[in-house]
């Protein structure tokens, strides 16, 4: 198998994180999340690897994760959520209030909808999806195992968790999502969040002072 290639970008007006992956010498590739103005961020990369987007996986539908997608939307291009975001995915000037004034967002049309403990492919790799309730209700963490990696979009950072006072979030189930699904992985799997830098589950576990084990 050739290597996992992944080029994170920090995009849009409240600095989101997307991560577009591909494959050494490959010809697709998949971007994690869209935030607002991602299309020119990612089309140069794609030019300079000769790659076509084939899919866009987006962790949860806040705004500034996937107002950016609708401009990538095309024939043959699958768009992946989780169906308890819909809502949010179908209209999301519901939360215009907690965006930027006078921003366009533009909805997206989620092509499947993707469901706690389903397998996803990355090329040849496996990808378990996790409903991660608690930041939203419909954020998903996708964790690539044999690559040790898991981007879990809103739900944990370095030294900090998600928002859970935004319409749909409860702390509740922030805290026991984060228990049940992030800290339930290997400690040395590297966490790629939403926000703000890297971390791993080993790390957070440690030291992260609003969720303890
Ligand atoms: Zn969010």
């Amino acid at each position: 198998m050739t290597s996992l290639r992944i080029e994170k970008m920090e995009l849009g007006p409240i600095g989101t994180n997307a991560y577009l992956l591909w494959e050494e010498g490959g010809e697709e590739a998949i971007l994690i999340d869209a935030p607002p103005g991602c299309s020119e961020a990612i089309g140069g990369i794609l030019e300079r690897e000769r790659l076509t987007l084939s899919a866009i996986w987006l962790t949860h539908g806040h705004w500034d994760h996937m107002a950016g997608a609708a401009v990538l939307c095309r024939e043959g291009l699958e768009v992946l959520g989780h169906r308890e975001d819909q809502v949010l995915f179908e209209q999301p000037a519901l939360m215009s209030s907690f965006a930027i004034p006078g921003l366009e967002l533009e909805p997206v049309k989620v092509t499947r909808w993707i469901e706690h403990g389903e397998e996803l492919d990355l090329w040849g790799r496996k990808v378990e999806v996790r409903h991660c309730p608690g930041h939203c209700p419909g954020n998903v963490i996708l964790w690539v195992e044999e690559e040790d990696r898991c981007f879990v979009g809103d739900v944990i950072f370095a030294g900090s968790v998600g928002r859970a006072d935004l319409p749909g979030g409860d702390f509740q189930a922030l805290e026991r999502s984060i228990r049940e699904q992030v800290y339930a992985l290997p400690e040395d799997t590297l966490i790629h969040p939403g926000h703000g830098p890297d971390t791993s589950v080993g790390a957070e576990m440690q030291s992260n002072p609003f969720v303890r084990p």
